[in-house]
């Protein structure tokens, strides 16, 4: 396993849209272990997305303290309710903002066996998914914010 430089601001490969990945190999079994181990260098890291480590894959790695979640090809299923919140960004350092994101979502996403599975996540689990997947959109949390903190 390896930490991975973190891409920040400037960098035109976070606003560029990630590719499906096709076949699950250890290449990509790899790349989220690095991903787990750069996030959790960072020591205030709940997710982290491929592209925030210069990789155009849809691959995404959430702690929210309740243990590592891998999602391959994540995908927004529905959404439900609105919520106002903080939100920061490893890829955009010193910088927090407020934000609408949905208080609810339900996404799909691939395991590392290739099987699918369902995370329903509301309150700050939901808030990280929509972060996460917005980065494989090639989407910031900047262009969401109403209103910055510091
Ligand atoms: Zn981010």
């Amino acid at each position: 396993m390896a930490v991975r430089n973190i891409r920040t601001l400037g960098d035109d490969i976070l606003r560029k849209k990630s590719r499906v990945v096709k076949r699950i190999d250890k290449r990509i079994i790899t790349i989220l272990e690095d991903m787990a181990e750069t996030m959790y260098s960072t020591g205030n890291g709940a997710g982290l997305a491929a592209p925030q480590v210069g990789l155009l894959k849809r691959l995404v790695v959430i702690d929210m303290g309740d243990g590592l979640m891998k999602l391959i090809n994540p995908e927004i299923l529905e959404t439900e309710g609105t919520q106002k919140v903080t939100e920061g960004c490893l890829s955009v350092p010193g910088k927090w903002g407020k934000l609408e994101r949905p208080r609810k979502v339900k996404v799909k996403a691939l395991n590392e066996e290739g099987k699918e599975f369902i995370i329903t996540g509301e309150g700050d689990l939901a808030k990280c998914l929509c972060h996460e997947i917005d980065h494989l959109n090639g989407i910031l949390f900047i262009d969401r914010v109403t209103e910055y903190v510091k």
